[in-house]
C-alpha cells in the first residue's frame, strides 16, 4: 500500500492525501509539483521519473479501502536535495525518457 507521506521531501510543503501536487517515484519518493520541475523529473534518491501520486479515497465506497481505514503516514521525511550535487547526478539521466532509465 502506498505510504502517502505528508511533506515534500525536498522543500517541506505540505501533502496532504488530497494533493493534486503530490508526486512520485516507484519508491514512493515524495515531491511537490515544483520541487519535480526543479528536479528535472529525476528523482535524487533513484534517478527515475515521477507521476502524480493517486489520491485515496476519502470515502467508503467499498470493502474499507479508504483513508478512515488505511490512513496517510505521519513520518515527515525532509531531506533537501543538494542541488550542486543533483545537476551532476541529473545531468547524464535527465535526456532519457523516464521509462527507459
Ligand atoms: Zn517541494
Ligand atoms: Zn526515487
Amino acid at each position: 500500500m502506498l505510504e502517502l507521506r505528508p511533506t515534500c521531501e525536498h522543500c517541506n510543503k505540505p501533502l496532504p492525501p488530497h494533493s493534486t501536487e503530490a508526486h512520485i517515484c516507484s519508491y514512493e519518493c515524495t515531491f511537490c509539483t515544483a520541487c519535480v520541475e526543479l528536479l528535472g523529473n529525476v528523482c535524487p534518491n533513484c534517478g527515475g521519473g515521477f507521476i502524480p501520486r493517486p489520491v485515496r479515497p476519502s470515502t467508503n465506497w467499498k470493502g474499507d479501502n479508504f483513508l478512515g481505514k488505511d490512513p496517510a503516514s505521519t513520518k515527515v521525511r525532509h531531506r533537501p536535495v543538494d542541488l550542486a550535487a543533483h545537476a551532476r547526478f541529473a545531468a547524464g539521466i535527465k535526456p532519457v525518457a523516464p521509462e527507459d532509465r
